[in-house]
């Protein structure tokens, strides 16, 4: 480690026990295993997730298909939401991407700058994804919604309809091993139900052959800065995508 190392490991130490995690730091053989095995939290099989309609295939020309997307959604006209947006946001990331993190909508921050989670909702999210032992460019972050509905209200059903077919031809594109959806929003998408986060969250669920874990979204931790306990909720989440994905 060089000195300048330094603050940043020790950013990371703090962040890390702050969510929760210490038990990163306990020796490799002393470690409890983290899942039941990787199909922890799955529903029974042939119990289809409703929105099981992708099947995700490899795709050789990943950054020349998300690029083709990405150009549809900036010019996009399909809902009102086009209309008061300073920019489209498609989302960034790894083409070949093994995690994908879904969120709901850009705010004002990511409708500035056409990139998704850069306010205080983001950064949080970016250190998540660092205390997963991922840089954000490893994974691939977007939305359901490109475009930021006016106020942060929800997106309505019509705009997340018209966005829809975006979202499904960039995990298509992708293919990710897990899908990380950030609130009832984005967790909707994928498993569309009446329940609310605190029972949906740390379950996983099937979208074709991809696992989706419906975690609280980071706006709301935020939002509740001073109840650790969401944290620690979260961090469980994450933990369990690690295993699926071997980054013990
Ligand atoms: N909240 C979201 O759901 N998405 C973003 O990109 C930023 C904040």
């Amino acid at each position: 480690m060089t000195k300048k190392d330094k603050p940043r490991l020790e950013r990371e130490l703090r962040f890390l026990s702050e969510i929760g995690a210490e038990f990163i730091f306990v020796p490799e053989g002393k470690r409890r295993p983290l899942v039941k095995g990787s199909g922890a939290g799955l529903p029974p099989s042939g119990e289809k997730s409703p929105g099981a309609q992708v099947q995700p295939k490899a795709n050789e020309d990943r950054p020349e298909v998300l690029q083709e997307i990405a150009q549809k959604i900036l010019t996009c006209a399909l809902c009102p939401l086009s209309q008061s947006r300073t920019n489209a946001v498609p989302g960034e990331g790894n083409s070949r991407a093994e995690l994908m993190f879904v969120g709901e909508g850009p705010g004002a921050d990511e409708d500035s700058q056409g990139r998704p989670f850069v306010g205080r909702a983001g950064r949080l999210l970016t250190r998540i994804i660092a205390a997963m032992g991922y840089k954000r460019e490893d994974v691939y972050i977007t939305n359901i919604v490109k475009c930021r509905p006016p106020k942060n209200r929800t997106p309505g059903r019509e705009e997340a309809e018209a966005c829809k077919p975006y979202l499904i031809a960039q995990i298509e594109a992708i293919a990710p091993r897990v899908i990380v959806s950030l609130g009832k929003v984005a967790t909707d998408f994928f498993h569309p139900s009446p329940t609310g986060m605190t029972k949906l969250r740390g379950q996983f669920v099937e979208y074709g052959k991809v696992l989706v874990m419906p975690t609280f979204h980071p706006s709301y931790i935020v939002r509740n800065e001073g109840n650790k306990e969401l944290k620690k909720l979260v961090w469980q989440d994450m933990k369990q995508v690690m295993a699926v994905l071997s980054k013990k």
